[in-house]
């Protein structure tokens, strides 16, 4: 009869060789080797968008000297919770969906990333996202660790009451590690600042009392930031200016292909038209819409929001979606899902510079493509970084209870994207390495300092 400790011995250890379906080794063999298994969730051939942030890392890795002893602490998330969202639908019935809340990284502060709400939402997914706001985060010198939640669920079925249920019930069932010191969700694709008052007031009903800091992106009413909305898209139009004046790129006259017109990619849109820039081309999930002389942005949102697409848009040409990677732009911003810029269209691209608004929307693969072609990529992890920069603006003013100015924040929001620009720039001209490979050097040197200043506990 095994002693309980044998038996615990044998479950932890052969446990995580099992799912590898790797040969059973002696426990005396194996002492070394645990530290170093894979953990249990992890399935190589399926990895997704954690493969390719995994893939990151490890390029990454060569440059953090003494700091790379700890680079496993960034290839695996700190905490990771699965939850089940029943609600009854407006018919009587009852339907289940599945959430997750993933913390990637604390070590710098709370846990800080969107909630997504799609069809598609996987946890691999998910997972990915977290690392990239503790990059993200991190890249901007933002006090904040990085996290990210989502519900498989297409929100375009719901009604509002069921919208509002799932939300609630998910709010609840991840409040056990959100807190406006724990971790701070935000909005992401299909969310937006009701869903954000909705888990506001969840939380804050199961708390006892309100807590505005522990959500950001909520209506102003309720102690949101002015900015907000607009500031994921402005910072993206801010490092392009900074990107563009470092190749001698005039912004009027440019052209810009932009996938995606919602949240990021809409207010990109109008900003680049703004400052005289020919938008001659937009996708989004239904169709594409093309006008060599430049859309009329504004006539196009309106349209947008009108029929929920840019499809039937007049005064322009309809495109099928491959060739939207085929248009002849100088600048070219993917704002809509990740993994659409890849090696099947990497080389069809004409743009000088890619403004990654999306999050993960290039392979690596491609990404290889486009820097050995001569295409300037601005990563995500510091292009998207100004919704996230409002957002600590937002939490900070709730802390304080002290409101800025429009104009204050857009100013701050501009300095931080700029000055975070150019210490990536000077790494990047440094090693004479990609702009991302230099944001993931300032980013993981940061957290990984963190790590090893505050220690293992216990
Ligand atoms: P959104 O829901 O407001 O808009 C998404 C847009 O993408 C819509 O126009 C939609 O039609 C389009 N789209 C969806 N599927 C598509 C497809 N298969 N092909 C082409 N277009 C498609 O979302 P958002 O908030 O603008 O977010 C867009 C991206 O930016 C996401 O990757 C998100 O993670 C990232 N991001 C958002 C924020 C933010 O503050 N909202 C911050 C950082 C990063």
């Amino acid at each position: 009869m095994q002693g309980w400790h044998e038996l615990r011995h044998k479950q932890l250890w052969t446990g995580p060789r099992r799912g590898l379906n790797l040969p059973p080794v002696s426990l005396k063999k194996e002492s070394k080797m645990i530290q170093n298994h894979l953990p249990s969730y992890l399935h190589p051939e399926q990895l997704g968008a954690w493969g390719i942030y995994l893939e990151q890392i490890d390029r990454v890795a060569p440059y953090l000297g003494h700091l790379s002893r700890w680079i496993e602490t960034l290839k695996r998330p700190k905490r990771i919770l699965i939850v089940d969202v029943p609600i009854e639908l407006d018919n009587g019935t009852v339907a289940h969906f599945e959430g997750y809340r993933v913390q990637h990284n604390t070590s710098r502060g709370p846990g800080k990333g969107g909630v997504r709400f799609h069809q598609d939402v996987t946890l691999y997914e998910v997972m990915a996202l977290s690392a990239w706001m503790s990059v993200k985060n991190a890249a901007v010198n933002l006090p904040f660790g990085g996290a990210k939640g989502g519900v498989r669920v297409d929100p375009r079925t719901l009604s509002r009451g069921e919208l509002e249920r799932v939300t609630r019930r998910y709010t609840s069932e991840i409040g056990l590690i959100i807190g406006p010191t724990k971790d701070i969700p935000a909005p992401d694709v299909n969310t937006n600042e009701q869903i954000m008052a909705w888990m506001m007031d969840t939380y804050s009903m199961n708390e006892g009392a309100t807590a505005t800091g522990v959500v950001t992106g909520k209506p102003i009413a309720l102690g949101g930031s002015l900015g907000r909305k607009d500031a994921t898209g402005r910072g993206v139009f801010t490092v392009a200016e900074e990107a563009a004046r470092r190749i001698g790129l005039d912004l009027k006259g440019a052209r810009v292909a932009v996938q995606g017109l919602g949240n990021v990619g809409g207010v990109a849109a109008r900003l680049f038209a703004q400052a005289g820039s020919r938008v001659v081309a937009v996708q989004d999930h239904a169709g594409t819409v093309y006008n060599e002389a430049g859309l009329d942005v504004p006539a196009l949102l309106a349209h947008v929001a009108q029929h929920g697409s840019v499809q039937g848009f007049g005064s322009a040409e309809s495109l099928s979606m491959d060739r939207f990677w085929q248009v002849p732009c100088d600048i070219l911003v993917p704002a809509a899902l990740e993994q659409q810029i890849t090696a099947a269209n990497a080389h069809q691209i004409q743009a000088r510079m890619v403004i990654e608004g999306a999050n993960g929307p290039t392979t690596p693969e491609a990404d290889d493509i486009l820097h050995e072609r001569g295409i300037l990529v601005v990563p995500d992890v510091i292009a998207n970084a100004g919704g996230v920069t409002v957002s600590y603006f937002e939490w900070v003013q709730d802390f304080s209870s002290f409101f800025w100015s429009e104009d204050e924040i857009n100013a701050r929001l501009v300095r931080i994207m700029r000055e975070a620009f150019e210490s990536i720039w000077k790494v990047a001209d440094e090693h004479k390495v990609s702009l991302r490979t230099a944001t993931f050097i300032i980013a993981c040197t940061r957290m990984l300092q963190a790590r090893e200043l505050r220690g293992l506990y216990p």
